[in-house]
């Protein structure tokens, strides 16, 4: 059986291009593109051969080139670059469930992947394309919050093609600084904001060799799309109430909602989740359009918050997020600054270690359950985007007291004690129980 998948113009002009061309927008009206499948060839195949064939390759490296007929179908093998990405945890939590007030409650620990975050997903998808067409590229740069500087750096890195990322100064940790360093990207700190970035490299990459990597290409959101087929996957095919992703660019959740909604065409599913997204207080260009029915996008400048890799006032992938939104009546909820870091250091205390993006998903979710939003009968799935160990430095400021914080009573500095037997016990009575 032949698959395809082509560009064509997410405006709806019907214009299409090959996914081989050098092409980010439709040429006709200039507006977005998206990656298109023929469903009808991915429906020659029953709802049961297709989950029989997922499942079977369950032990492969890679949850994305494991799910390749609907992804790129066409793509030669040889041309993919990959670390093994995918197949990420989903972590069912009964004990966080109770706390929350709900019947159940996963995390899908997306962070736990080659270069610490979401981004290897569709990473390895443009890598790969880019591989395949390499002949004619230079360079690939993308504009970044830090996480997809480090999965193009190193994809790239892996398969000997220069990369270029552009990082807003004094915005992004020290681990997600160093990890294009490290893999030898031209790493450029620009005196800007993720948004000023954008800009720049939108200018750049004009000239075709040098590919443009931010999810405003849509090979990215084809990877990124596998999250939602693996949730249902590891939900032994069944589909959650609610599925919470923190938004900036809005690229993940117009991708985790394009996933669920091919599933529903080829059959695999019978009904959709509610996608919620998430967005920092500070940056929340989509919840202000949510309020408003979604007349239009009113961007805004960014204000700084410790959820930095979602510190976007001007969201490219707009309209996707709408469309993704609308289909699967879902809500759109905003997180302050001290319902973030009060949410990433609850979690933690049930054995995880999210970072401030899940955090700021934490919290909507906690809102959304206090005002009935989300029934206590539901399922939800929270997307927990990043490693914590990416943001090392928010967690030390938190447990040091660093973060005015109302609730104190989460910070745990460690205690200093002298070397000596009855001091480290006086220092430990009274913190067990008797
Ligand atoms: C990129 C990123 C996001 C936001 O994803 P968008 O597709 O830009 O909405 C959220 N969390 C983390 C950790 C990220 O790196
Ligand atoms: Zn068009």
């Amino acid at each position: 059986m032949t698959f395809h998948a082509w560009f064509e113009c997410f405006a709806g002009c019907g214009v299409r291009y090959d996914l081989t061309q050098i092409v980010y927008r439709c040429e006709a009206c200039g507006g977005l593109l998206e990656v298109r499948h023929d469903v009808e060839a991915l429906k020659t195949r029953s709802a049961a051969q297709w989950k029989q064939l997922f499942d079977s390759r369950l032990g492969r490296s890679s949850g994305v080139w494991s799910k390749k007929e609907v992804v790129l179908p066409e793509l030669d093998e040889r041309s993919i670059v990959s670390f093994g990405e995918g197949n990420s945890p989903l972590i069912k939590s009964e004990r966080f469930a109770r706390h929350l007030g709900i019947e159940e409650i996963y995390i899908k620990q997306c962070g736990t992947s080659h270069t610490g975050s979401f981004k290897d997903l569709g990473m390895t998808v443009l890598v790969s394309m880019v591989n395949q067409i390499r002949s004619k590229i230079r360079a690939v740069a993308c504009a970044s919050t830090g996480d997809t500087s480090a999965a193009v750096s190193a994809y790239c890195a892996a398969a000997g093609i220069p990369s270029i990322v552009f990082l807003p100064k004094d915005k992004v940790s020290i681990a997600q600084l160093i990890q294009p360093i490290s893999n030898g990207a031209i790493t450029l700190s620009i005196d800007t904001d993720f948004d000023g970035c954008m800009k720049i490299v939108q200018e750049i990459t004009k000239d075709e060799s040098i590919y443009l990597a931010n999810s405003m290409n849509s090979l990215r959101v084809e990877g990124q799309k596998t999250i939602s087929f693996e949730i249902v996957q590891q939900m032994d095919w069944q589909v959650p109430d609610f599925v919470v992703v923190p938004g900036g660019n809005l690229g993940n959740i117009s991708a985790i909602g394009n996933g669920f909604l091919l599933m529903r065409d080829m059959g695999l599913i019978d009904c959709l989740p509610r996608l919620v997204c998430a967005q920092t207080e500070k940056a929340n260009p989509l919840y202000r359009s949510y309020r408003e029915g979604f007349q239009r996008l009113e961007a805004v400048t960014a204000g700084s918050t410790y959820a930095t890799a979602i510190q976007i006032g001007n969201p490219v992938s707009f309209s996707k997020a709408v469309r993704a939104l609308r289909a699967t009546n879902g809500i759109v909820e905003q997180a302050t600054e001290a319902e973030l870091v009060q949410a990433a250091a609850e979690v933690d205390r049930f054995g995880f270690f999210n970072d401030p993006q899940t955090g700021v998903a934490l919290a909507a979710t906690n809102k959304l359950v206090k005002a009935l939003s989300i029934p206590a009968s539901s399922r939800v799935v929270v997307i927990s985007t990043a490693h914590g160990l990416k943001f090392a430095e928010f967690k030390s400021r938190f447990h040091q007291g660093q973060i005015p914080v109302s609730d104190t009573s989460l910070q745990n500095p460690p205690t200093s004690v002298p070397a000596d037997v009855n001091a480290v016990r006086a220092a430990i009575n009274g913190r067990i129980p008797a």
